[in-house]
């Protein structure tokens, strides 16, 4: 279910919970019984989970000030090995 807005011209604007895409361009005014037209507000986003909102934010701000990496990020205690060591078909390649 989704809320839709309508607004009526004599009683301002009021809300209809419908399935969602079912909401049309006309609807029936609860107080007058008139035609109110469908309007268009911005989403709640307020209700949204903190952490969807956070991250929403980070990644709109890595548009316009993406963050910069200076050094390469530590190993964290992996060793590096090279790939012929564990792969025999490796081995077999020409060396520089
Ligand atoms: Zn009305």
């Amino acid at each position: 279910m989704a809320t839709y807005q309508y607004r009526c011209d004599q009683d301002g604007v009021f809300e209809v919970r419908l399935p969602m895409g079912a909401a049309t361009p006309r609807w029936t005014c609860p107080e007058c019984g008139g035609e109110a037209a469908r309007s268009y507000s911005a989403p709640m986003l307020a209700l949204a989970p903190r952490e969807l909102v956070t991250e929403i934010d980070r990644a709109e701000k890595t548009r316009d000030e993406p963050a910069v990496v200076t050094a390469v990020p530590p190993a964290h205690g992996r060793t590096r090995r090279p790939a012929t060591a564990s792969n025999p078909a490796l081995q077999r390649l020409p060396r520089p």
